[in-house]
């Protein structure tokens, strides 16, 4: 079992309770927060306003925790920047830096699990068959890796997060609301809410369960087809939660969240791009307002899929446009550094370390 207690775990109120021996306070427990999560610090001896003996019962049993970049991989063609982070028990887990349109700010896509367990036919992670849960300090831990960077860098500061990595969010729901808490802590992250989706294939209970609190995160939900068959054949949680069925749980979000719900959408020529398909996504948007957002498929070794050509692209925009489907084409940046989720961690698995290529 993974070692639960560590700083980046934690928001100030919750540091309170394993220091509560000490009488820490809550002023204490924001610096050392902030000290950690905020600056990017890996031990407490440089931190002031804190007792000794409060920083080090916080050194000592509660600790920093660390993810090991094993790599990173920069993309040549684009700004996105890929890492394969290690955790202490050896699982390797994926994050990926994403520029902002606006300069200086980056967005990042964090995994929520090691593997996951939805078994997506296009998608390397869900080869991968499920490994574990995330713990919070995991999570936390590949922002905190990014921002650090940026800082350093002078690059700029991560302005928001995408649980779109490896795993499916909902279902390590506990590890990333807590997560969440501390991402939009002003001593945490300070990531506004809003600037943050949690990103899931479509299962219902969790929806809802997102739907029931007061939550500024915004909710996506992975499509990939309105078409119950094609879609069950590409996402087997079709079989279980049946893509209307989600839509209905997503309505209830976006009625108590006041949030418009995106739709993600991976382009599959020949596989979900046709004019069938632009007409069953007109109809699922009559349920409810969303806003569709386009990516190309990452092409991923062995598998039967390919991405569409320009003319499928163009065609499917226009048959969209046609039947009055908002619809945001994001750039499917990355190509050359293995963007898709999980790839790196796959090649890691298949390649025997050393022969992979680092910046
Ligand atoms: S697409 Fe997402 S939910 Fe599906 S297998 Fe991949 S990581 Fe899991």
């Amino acid at each position: 079992m993974q070692d639960r207690l560590k700083i980046q775990g934690f928001t100030p109120e919750r540091l309170m309770e394993p220091l509560a021996a000490l009488d820490a306070t809550l002023p204490e427990c924001r610096r050392i927060v902030a000290h950690v999560v905020q600056r990017g610090n890996d031990d407490l001896t440089a931190i002031t306003q804190v007792r000794a003996r409060v920083r080090d019962r916080a050194q000592e049993f509660v600790g920093i925790g660390r993810l090991e970049v094993i790599e990173r991989r920069a993309s040549a063609v684009d700004p996105f920047v890929k890492y394969l982070l290690k955790c202490p028990d050896g699982s390797e887990i994926e994050t990926v830096r994403i520029p902002l349109e606006k300069p200086g700010r980056f967005s990042v896509c964090v995994s929520s699990q090691v593997g996951c367990a939805m078994g997506c036919t296009f998608c390397a992670t869900g080869r991968m068959g499920f490994v574990r849960n995330l713990e919070t300090w995991e999570i936390v831990e590949q922002l905190r890796i990014v921002s650090r960077e940026l800082r350093a860098s002078g690059e700029g500061r991560v302005h928001g997060v995408v649980f779109q990595g490896m795993g499916e969010p909902l279902h390590n729901l506990d590890n990333v609301l807590e997560a969440l808490d501390i991402i939009s802590n002003p001593c945490g992250l300070a990531v506004d809410g809003r600037n943050v989706t949690v990103c899931t294939v479509g299962i219902g209970p969790g929806i809802e369960r997102l739907a029931s609190m007061k939550t500024r995160v915004r909710l996506g939900i992975s499509v990939t087809s309105a078409r119950a068959a094609v879609r069950r054949s590409l996402v087997p949680m079709e079989g279980r939660y049946p893509i209307r069925e989600v839509i209905k749980a997503a309505k209830l979000f976006y009625e108590r969240s006041g949030h418009l719900v995106m739709l993600a959408y991976a382009l599959m020529g020949g596989v979900n791009t046709g004019a069938d398909e632009a007409e069953a996504i007109a109809e699922l948007l009559r349920e409810m307002p969303a806003r569709l957002s386009l990516i190309e498929w990452n092409p991923v070794e062995g598998m039967p899929y390919r991405p569409p050509t320009e003319e499928e692209r163009s065609a499917f925009h226009d048959a969209l446009a046609r039947l009055g489907v908002p619809v945001v084409r994001r750039y499917s940046g990355g190509k050359d550094i293995g963007a898709a989720c999980g790839q790196l961690a796959t090649e890691s698995q298949r390649q025997p370390r050393g022969t992979r290529a680092t910046d």
